[in-house]
């Protein structure tokens, strides 16, 4: 049993990319591999496997308004500009979307 991956999970950037199975191992919905360990063998697992996920969501910064409001910091990190936050991109455009957003809404 691995219940650490299946409580964090659900709550971790990596639960758009992985779903947890009953035993513990976490299902990679992009080439249905069966990957166990931490968040941080999930991400290595992207990271090895599926680098174009990070790639698209880095030129769809550079070639959107989000140029503006984030500087890649690495190649899976992005600055924001209005609070200096760092985000994963694996947020996806959607998450970096989100965050830019709350600026606005929050106060
Ligand atoms: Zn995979
Ligand atoms: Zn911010």
């Amino acid at each position: 049993m691995n219940t650490e991956i299946q409580e964090i999970l659900p709550y971790n950037v990596m639960n758009r990319y992985f779903s947890v199975t009953k035993t513990g191992l976490a299902q990679c919905h992009i080439c249905s591999y069966y990957v166990l360990g931490n968040i941080e063998i999930l991400r290595a697992h992207l990271e090895d496997y599926h680098p174009y996920i990070a790639i698209k969501i880095q030129q769809s910064i550079k070639c959107t308004r989000l140029s503006q409001y984030y500087t890649l910091v690495t190649d899976y990190e992005a600055r924001c500009s209005f609070c200096k936050e760092i985000i994963d991109i694996f947020e996806g455009i959607s998450g970096l979307i989100n965050h830019y957003m709350s600026h606005y809404v929050s106060k």
